[in-house]
């Protein structure tokens, strides 16, 4: 017998026919015997519908009040799931983030899970019944709703995964594992059997949205088996009920992994913008003047390229930050431009940052210059690089992104054969 959490997305419980089928996989893993907790997300369209209604209701509205409107979708799924789970003879309860409770900070809309109470799941566990649980969602310290931001369902999963000590979490969605690539901008993209908790946690962090960055990093420190898997496979299928190695791809501990390519994928995130601050005085405390301000707006900045002039006296600076941002990050750059003292400020939307991820790259010289050259070959400008230890990111002009992903997908070698 095992203890299992099996999380289910948008697209997995999109209507009723899907939500049954879900009730087919859940079956199957009590039928063998084990422990189960089952997170659902909303159907596929739901949150964005809701996000779509707060911002209708006002553009500027209370994060609080956010929350408990997007929180809804996941308690339709929940009770749903436990109704047709019911339905199949199955002991079922469903449960919301402050039923259980899953506690969390107070940022709304964005919040992190501090602490969760496993006791009633694990005895109930006891009493056989499975938990359906509304994932995205926990209880603040004021007592209210707090989602935990877009994707957030992935990490309710990994967190009652560790909370209940249980021996996998399954992360069911509408593909068959984590690919190389997005499968579906790149037909060619092979699926992994294995990916390094370092990788996806760059993967996810970088544009690959199979996984929330928080769910991978609370993975990592919890040690929780994670499997991406398909819901879209017929639950009866031979290997599907497979304890140990179940079909997909498990995030684990890179000492797991016996052949390590140099690089494991590439991952793309759209919607990037470029800020340019022209004739700054290069002297100490600009940078800090700069971003100091930017952070407390909690715009989120991530590359960041500095030219100094022949004469070394003035510097310009170049960064990115989300499209969405912009506007803010304009409106308090200009209202500290006394104190950061600058020319002229340019920026440019709709760029698209590709990056290659690879642990092996730790120990390969080369990698950059092989990415650099096949994008020239290809004439695609690169307008801004950084990179770190597994990764090399690129940002580009935004109708090349696809073009890009395919060049580097293919130099490295990642193709299906
Ligand atoms: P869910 O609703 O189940 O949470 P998501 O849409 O959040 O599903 O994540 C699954 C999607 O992630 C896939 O449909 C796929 O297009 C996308 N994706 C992006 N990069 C990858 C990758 N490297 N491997 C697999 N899927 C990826
Ligand atoms: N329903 C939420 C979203 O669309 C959470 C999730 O699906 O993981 O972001
Ligand atoms: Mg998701």
């Amino acid at each position: 017998m095992a203890r299992i959490v099996m999380k289910f997305g948008g697209t997995s419980v999109a209507d009723m026919d899907r939500i049954r089928n879900v009730a087919r996989h859940v079956k199957r893993e009590v039928d063998a015997g084990h422990e189960v907790a089952v997170v659902v997300s909303a159907m596929s369209g739901k949150t964005n519908e809701l996000v779509a209604w707060t911002r209708d209701a006002s553009p500027m509205h209370d994060a609080r009040e956010y929350d408990a409107v997007v929180a809804s979708g996941e308690q339709v799924t929940s009770g749903l799931l436990a109704i047709a789970l019911q339905h199949i003879g199955i002991n079922a309860r469903s449960w919301q983030g402050w039923q259980i409770p899953i506690r969390t900070d107070n940022a709304h809309g964005a919040a992190r899970i501090l602490e969760i109470d496993g006791t009633e799941l694990i005895r109930r566990f006891g009493e056989g019944q499975v938990a359906v649980i509304a994932g995205f969602q926990g209880l603040g310290p004021d007592n209210r709703i707090a989602t935990l931001g877009r994707g957030g369902s992935d990490t309710s999963a990994v967190a009652i995964a560790a909370a209940v000590k249980a021996d996998r979490c399954d992360i069911y969605t509408d593909v068959d594992g984590v690919y190389t690539t997005d499968p579906r901008i790149e037909p060619k993209a092979r699926r992994l059997k294995k990916v390094a908790f370092e990788e996806m946690l760059e993967m996810a962090s970088l544009g690959a949205k199979v996984l929330q960055v928080r769910s991978v990093e609370l993975a990592m420190v919890f040690k929780v088996r994670t499997f991406v898997r398909s819901s879209f496979e017929d639950p009866d299928a031979p290997g599907m009920g497979d304890v140990l190695n179940p079909p997909g791809t498990l995030i684990c501990d890179e000492d797991e992994i016996v052949e390590q390519e140099v690089v494991t994928g590439i991952a793309y995130a759209k919607d990037e913008a470029q800020i340019s601050l022209r004739r700054l005085a290069d002297r100490p405390g600009v940078s800090a003047a700069i971003f100091g301000p930017l952070a407390e707006a909690h715009i989120n900045v991530d590359m960041i390229v500095q030219n100094i002039s022949e004469d070394g006296s003035k510097t310009d600076m170049t960064f990115t930050v989300p499209s969405g941002d912009v506007d803010k990050a304009l409106s308090v750059l200009n209202a500290s431009k006394e104190k950061i003292g600058f020319d002229v400020v340019q920026n440019e939307s709709g760029l698209v940052k590709v990056s290659v991820i690879g642990i092996g790259m730790r120990s390969h010289a080369g990698v950059a210059a092989t990415a650099f050259r096949a994008l020239a070959e290809k004439g695609i400008n690169i307008k801004a690089i950084t990179t770190s230890e597994i990764k090399i990111s690129i940002l580009i002009d935004g109708p090349y992104a696809e073009l890009a992903v395919r060049t580097l997908h293919s130099v490295y070698g990642l193709d299906k054969k």
